[in-house]
């Protein structure tokens, strides 16, 4: 702690950076030592200013440690036949060890029939059924990147969180779901909150880690907070900020929780460098496995 009164912050960028020189390290040993470059093709439907940057962000994080990058942009009009038929192409190329389509999907496409046709092998965002039942199962396949970020950071933080009371505020299926497993694979105690629950300041104050994944901008306050938890801020929000550019806040009331907690991430800087890390991670893992080479474990030392 800096002080007595203020948390100390999980620096995700560091974190983030640390896990890519990593990864950038086992890369040239896979290339040198079997002659495997890991491929990652993304896909991206249309034209969303903020996927495209999301997309080329992938791309260049990709090419920075070695790997090979497929873009794929197909027109904001293309019908669900013409995703499907990409997706399959990319299932069939060996080159190809991960692919992510990059969500969501403009409106007259079906998401679901196309996150089903990706090879959970090289479904490297884990959103393949088959992935979020293996985690379920302990039996780990692709780990959806946001939530295995966190568990990174907060591994790194505690080392151990055997018996801890943790909280997740959020259920989707990229986040909160496949959170609370890793969150139960440590030996915590975890609740599941959401838009329905009942108290939901109550839940929060009995958690010794809180993790946020609403999309609501500061809406976890400093009296939501046990003294001494650690805080995982996934949220990501735009607000007015000063003059016309948009400020970027969390879902916790970072000014006043930090007075409160013992850790937290910030907002930028703490969980969102984490996710693109750990897609590489994935993508690593994936060219592993997809050759019959051992699987690699994430760090937490670097
Ligand atoms: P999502 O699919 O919209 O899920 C939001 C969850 O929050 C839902 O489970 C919803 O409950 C719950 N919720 C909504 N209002 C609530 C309330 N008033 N009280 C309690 N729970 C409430 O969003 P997501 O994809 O999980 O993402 C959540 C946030 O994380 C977003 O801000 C997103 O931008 C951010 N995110 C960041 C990263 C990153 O890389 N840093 C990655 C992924 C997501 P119901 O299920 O009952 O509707």
């Amino acid at each position: 702690m800096n002080d007595s009164t203020t948390a100390s912050i999980i620096d995700g960028k560091a974190t983030a950076l640390g896990l890519r020189a990593w990864i950038g390290d086992q890369v040239i040993s896979l290339n040198s030592n079997h002659g495997i470059k890991p491929g990652l093709a993304v896909v991206l439907v249309g034209e969303d200013p903020a996927s495209e940057v999301y997309v080329r962000n992938k791309r260049k994080t990709a090419v920075k440690l070695g790997m090979e990058s497929y873009e794929h942009t197909l027109p904001a009009d293309s019908d669900q036949e013409t995703v499907m038929r990409l997706v399959q192409g990319l299932n069939a190329d060996p080159k190809v060890h991960g692919i992510l389509v990059q969500l969501p999907l403009p409106k007259h496409l079906d998401e679901k029939p196309v996150v089903l046709a990706i090879n959970p092998l090289k479904d490297v965002d884990g959103l393949h059924p088959e992935n979020a039942g293996r985690l379920m199962a302990g039996n780990v396949g692709m780990v959806p990147c946001t939530p295995l970020g966190c568990q990174l950071l907060l591994r790194r933080r505690m080392r151990d969180m055997t018996g801890k009371d943790a909280v997740v505020i959020g259920r989707s299926m990229l986040f909160g779901k496949p959170m609370a497993q890793l969150l139960l694979s440590e030996n915590c105690t975890v609740t599941t909150a959401h838009s329905r629950t009942a108290d939901l300041a109550a839940h929060c104050r009995r958690a010794d880690i809180l993790v946020a994944a609403v999309g609501r901008a500061e809406m976890v306050k400093a009296d939501w907070v046990k003294p001494g938890a650690v805080v995982v801020d996934v949220g990501i929000n735009r607000i007015p900020g000063e003059g016309k550019k948009a400020k970027l806040v969390g879902d916790v009331d970072f000014a006043l929780v930090s007075k409160v907690a013992s850790a937290i991430t910030p907002v930028p800087g703490g969980v969102g460098p984490m996710t693109i890390a750990c897609l590489m991670f994935n993508t690593l893992r994936a060219a592993r496995l997809q050759n019959g080479l051992a699987d690699v474990d994430m760090p937490t030392d670097f």
